[in-house]
C-alpha cells in the first residue's frame, strides 16, 4: 500500500463519514461509539443499560451575535453538549476552532464521561465549541465572544450543572471571562462554575502540567507492568504544545531518554537524547520547533507523521486526533504507545496494534490528569482552601494510580485490551449510577 502523507490523510477522512450529528472528518463520535460497543459487548450490557447511556443527553446550539472592533456585528456558531450527567455534573472544556462541529463536540463530551467515570472522579461529562479562529479576533473581541457565549448559555451552567474548562484555543484568561460573567449574573463570586482559571482568581497549583503528570504516572505503571526499564528506554513524543512539551520535560528531568520530539513543522530526531530544556527554549522564542536541527544539530524529517515509526520504546501521541491509522500502524515499532492527544488512534489501528501485541494506554485514562486536577481545583474552590503544589500532585498520582490499577485488574479478567478494560471500568460505574437513581417520570 502506497505511504499515505498526514495532509493526504486529512483530506480523505474529510470526505468520510457522517452521523446522525452531521458530516465530521472520520466522524470523531462514530470512532467514539465503535470503541464503547466492543466493551459494552463483553459486558453484555442490556439494551436499555445503552440507552440510557450511549447518546448525548443535552444538546444546545446557539448563534452569538459579536460586536467587532470596526463596530460591524458578526454571527459566530457555538455548542453545549451534556452527554451523561449520571454521576455529577458535566464537565468538559470549551473548544474555538474554524473546525468546530457538532459530531466532535458530541464524541469529546462521550469521551469525558468515559473519562471522569474511569478514574472515579464524580463528574459527567460535557465539550463546547466555537466556530471560529480566535487569531482573527483582537484581545476585546476575543472577550465579548467568551461572555457571549456563556452569558447565553448559562441556564446550562453551574458549580452543579455543567462546568467547563479550557480545550483547543481557549486559556486561563477566558475561563477567567467565563467566570467573571456567571459571577456578575448570580450577584457573588462562584468561582467554581469553571475550573482551569487562573491562580490569582480560585486556579489550582500544579494545572497547567496536570495533563502530563498524568501521562508519566500512567506510562511508569505501565512500564513496570511490561517489565521495561524507563531509564533505558527511548521515548518519541509526538506534538510539543502544552501536554507533549510538559510530559517531555517531565520524563527528561526523570533521567529518562527523549528520542524524538515532532510538532507541526516536523520531527526532530537526536538518538543519544534530545535537549527538551534547549527545545523549550525554542519553542518560548520561536512558537514552533521549526529551525530546532540548526541550533541543537538533530536530524529532521519534514513530515511529523514520521516519528510514529521510529525504533523507539515508547510512543506518546500528544498532538492531535487520528494520527495513528490503518496505513502506519502495521509499522509501528514501539512496546508501549501512551495516548496522550484524545483519539490519536482510529479503531482499524487498534486492532493492528492489539494484534501486534503493542500495550497501548488510552486516551481516557492516559490523558485524564487534566480534569483530574479540575477536580480538585472545584474541590477547592468549594472549600475556600487552596493547597500547594505537591498536595495537588500526590491526590493526582493516588487517583491516577488507582485508576490504573482497576483497568489493569478489569484486563486481566476479561483478557481484553487496556482500552476495552478503561471502558468496562467506565461503562459499569455509569450504569450503576444511573440504575440507582433510576428514572424519573
Ligand atoms: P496544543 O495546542 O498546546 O499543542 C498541540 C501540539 O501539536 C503543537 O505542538 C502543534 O505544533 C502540534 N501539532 C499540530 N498539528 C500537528 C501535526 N499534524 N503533527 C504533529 N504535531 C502537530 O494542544 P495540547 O493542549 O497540548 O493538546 C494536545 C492533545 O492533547 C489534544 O488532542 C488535546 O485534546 C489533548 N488533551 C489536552 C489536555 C490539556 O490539558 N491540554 C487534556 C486532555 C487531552
Amino acid at each position: 500500500m502506497a505511504r499515505e502523507s498526514s495532509r493526504e490523510f486529512q483530506e480523505r477522512i474529510k470526505k468520510e463519514e457522517s452521523t446522525e450529528f452531521g458530516r465530521a472528518p472520520a466522524s470523531a463520535f462514530a470512532n467514539a461509539i465503535k470503541q464503547f460497543d466492543k466493551a459494552a459487548e463483553r459486558i453484555q450490557l442490556t439494551p436499555n443499560q445503552v440507552a440510557m447511556i450511549k447518546l448525548p443527553r443535552k444538546i444546545v446550539e446557539v448563534n452569538l451575535p459579536v460586536r467587532m472592533d470596526d463596530g460591524s456585528i458578526r454571527i459566530f456558531k457555538g455548542y453545549r453538549v451534556q452527554h451523561n450527567v449520571a454521576r455529577g455534573p458535566a464537565k468538559g472544556g470549551v473548544r474555538f476552532h474554524p473546525d468546530v462541529n457538532l459530531d466532535e463536540v458530541v464524541a469529546l463530551a462521550f469521551w469525558m464521561t468515559f473519562k471522569c467515570a474511569v478514574v472515579n472522579i464524580p463528574f459527567g461529562g460535557g465539550k463546547g465549541g466555537v466556530i471560529v479562529d480566535p487569531r482573527e479576533l483582537s484581545e476585546a473581541e476575543l472577550e465579548r465572544l467568551s461572555r457571549r457565549y456563556f452569558a447565553e448559555l448559562i441556564e446550562n451552567f453551574g458549580p452543579d450543572k455543567d462546568i467547563p474548562a479550557p480545550d483547543v484555543n481557549t486559556n486561563p484568561q477566558v475561563m477567567g471571562w467565563f467566570m467573571d460573567t456567571y459571577s456578575m449574573h448570580q450577584h457573588e463570586y462562584i468561582p467554581a462554575v469553571v475550573t482551569g482559571k487562573p491562580l490569582e482568581i480560585g486556579g489550582s497549583a500544579g494545572r497547567t502540567e496536570a495533563t502530563a503528570w498524568g501521562v508519566v504516572i500512567t506510562v511508569m505503571d505501565a512500564a513496570a507492568h511490561l517489565g521495561l526499564d524507563l531509564k533505558k528506554a527511548a521515548i518519541a513524543i509526538q506534538g510539543f504544545g502544552n501536554v507533549g512539551s510538559h510530559t517531555a520535560k517531565i520524563f527528561h528531568d526523570m533521567g529518562c531518554r527523549i528520542a524524538a520530539v515532532a510538532d507541526i513543522s516536523g520531527a526532530y530526531i537526536c538518538e543519544r537524547g534530545v535537549d527538551i530544556a534547549k527545545a523549550l527554549e525554542h519553542t518560548a522564542k520561536n512558537k514552533t520547533l521549526e529551525g530546532f536541527e540548526k541550533v541543537f544539530g538533530c536530524r529532521k524529517m519534514n513530515d511529523p507523521l514520521d516519528i510514529l515509526e521510529l525504533d523507539v520504546d515508547i510512543l506518546v501521541p500528544a498532538a492531535l486526533e487520528n494520527q495513528i491509522t490503518a496505513a502506519n500502524a502495521g509499522r509501528i515499532r514501539a512496546k508501549l504507545v501512551a495516548e496522550a492527544a484524545n483519539g490519536p488512534t482510529t479503531t482499524e489501528a487498534d486492532d493492528i496494534l492489539e494484534k501486534k501485541g503493542v500495550c497501548v494506554i488510552p486516551d481516557i485514562l492516559c490523558n485524564a490528569g487534566g480534569v483530574t486536577v479540575s477536580y480538585l481545583e472545584w474541590v477547592q474552590n468549594r472549600t475556600g482552601y487552596y493547597w500547594d503544589r505537591e498536595r495537588v500532585n500526590d491526590e493526582l498520582k493516588r487517583i491516577t494510580q488507582q485508576a490504573f490499577r482497576d483497568v489493569l485488574d478489569t484486563a486481566r479478567f476479561y483478557d481484553c485490551s487496556l482500552r476495552i478494560a478503561a471502558y468496562i471500568v467506565a461503562i459499569k460505574r455509569v450504569t450503576k449510577a444511573s440504575e440507582i437513581r433510576g428514572l424519573y417520570a
